[in-house]
């Protein structure tokens, strides 16, 4: 599943890789004394993309799980995000704290598949910390966007005198990011997050400057940023401003980065609205007939227009989205909005290499009767068997290359005793009230 509609789908072929590029990807190709993956009963389909992932706060990961953005006066929201990841936790990180959250967070989304990030890294609060999200960036192996953003809590307390933000910029453009031929890269803002709550007129602008959009979905439903605005997107849809966002994970404070999660519920919340708009609409319920009445056809070819109890959607809604839909949400939109559609994002002669291997013959998978259909709606991370980035095998058979996991745990677990201890809020297990 190329997910390029100029390459298109095959039920059997071959993907030729040399060095970082793909050279080819069809039926039969023919590559001399190549070295061989063999793909039998795997869907190939180039990695996942996340647009907006603050990775530092991967040693905080669940704390927040019953949180929302900001306290609103009533007891549930006393732990927010505000109060305690940006103005208690996040002003105790130091450059190793910052180093083992990026690297570790980095390595869990490869081994899910997800082979590009947007790092929106806000945790600045010296050139060491700076430093230390990008080295881990580089020591992941994976395509990243390095996102340079202000360190909000430590800003407002103060508690970060070394802050050169935003001035170190150019050092840190002169010292990492020299080399447009690396797979890590910096942005600093192209792309709007959420947008959940924007008047129409800012929707209108958005749109019509050709700006790019992220949703996190989940997120957005968890921590009252207000509904994911995908309905808005598609109702401003047209052929001349074509108007699709990408995908991405935000906090694991509050919820997995795990991208099958985060297609699925981008479908199910969009389903959700759009199906209830059809059911309210005009032409809905209103003529229901008694049900113990209801006739149903003898046979499909019987059918002689839509069933009167099941409305005709108006117009003006938009089309329930599908999982190709979520698909390309999940990759090529991904690559367009952080600038890397040239080289990632599909399957396509001349990108590099940046492809996933999906088991479809998983106890949770067979038998495999629509691609796009068993990757969105039935797979999980166990089904990533093979991960591959510019042409580099990350992940194989299974489990991921060249990476101690349980000495990084060990590491990942005293960083967050020191934040807690630092932050002098106490760990509990079974509670974060
Ligand atoms: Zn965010």
């Amino acid at each position: 599943m190329s997910m390029d509609p100029h390459v298109g789908d095959f039920a059997k072929g071959d993907v030729l890789i040399e060095g970082k590029k793909i050279l080819g990807v069809g039926p039969n190709l023919h590559a001399g004394d190549a070295a061989e993956i063999d793909a039998r009963g795997k869907i190939v389909m180039p990695g996942f993309i996340d647009t907006h992932h603050h990775q530092f706060e991967t040693a905080l990961r669940s704390f927040l799980a019953d949180g929302v953005l900001i306290f609103d006066g009533t007891p549930s929201t006393a732990i927010n995000y505000f109060q305690y990841i940006l103005l208690t936790f996040a002003p105790v990180y130091r450059p190793e704290d910052v180093y083992i959250s990026e690297l570790f967070g980095g390595l869990a989304q490869l081994d899910d598949g997800v082979t590009t990030v947007h790092d929106v890294s806000q945790i600045h609060h010296s050139p060491e910390h700076s430093d230390a999200a990008i080295q881990a960036l580089f020591d992941t192996g994976r395509r990243a966007a390095f996102g340079y953003f202000e360190s909000a809590g430590a800003n407002i307390l103060g508690t970060n005198p070394g802050n050169q933000y935003p001035q170190d910029a150019i050092r840190i453009k002169r010292q990492w990011f020299s080399s447009s031929d690396q797979l890590v890269h910096m942005i600093m803002g192209n792309l709007f997050i959420h947008m959940t709550g924007m008047s129409d007129a800012a929707w209108q602008r958005t749109r019509d400057a050709g700006a790019q959009v992220s949703i996190a979905f989940p997120i957005e439903m968890n921590m009252r940023h207000g509904m994911p605005p995908i309905v808005r997107m598609q109702s401003m849809s047209t052929p001349q401003h074509p108007f699709e966002p990408s995908l991405s994970t935000d906090v694991e404070v509050t919820m997995t980065a795990d991208f099958f999660t985060q297609m699925r519920v981008a479908m199910n919340l969009q389903r959700a609205v759009v199906n209830q708009m059809i059911l309210d609409s005009p032409n809905g319920n209103q003529n229901l007939p008694d049900p113990r009445n209801w006739e149903l056809p003898q046979t499909a070819v019987t059918v002689p227009g839509p069933f009167p109890y099941w409305p005709t959607p108006p117009a003006g809604i938009p089309a329930p989205l599908t999982t190709r839909d979520v698909l390309r949400y999940a990759t090529i939109n991904g690559a367009k909005d952080l600038g890397l559609d040239r080289k990632t994002g599909s399957l396509t002669p001349g990108k590099e290499a940046d492809i996933i291997l999906l088991n479809a013959e998983a106890i949770n998978v067979a038998p495999l009767n629509q691609v796009p259909g068993a990757v969105v709606s039935l797979m999980d991370r166990t089904n990533v068997e093979t991960v591959i980035v510019a042409g580099k095998v990350r992940k194989w058979k299974g489990k991921l290359l060249d990476v101690d996991l349980p000495h990084l745990r060990r590491q990942l677990e005293a960083s967050r005793d020191h934040i807690f201890a630092a932050a002098h809020v106490p760990q509990n297990l079974f509670s974060s009230q």
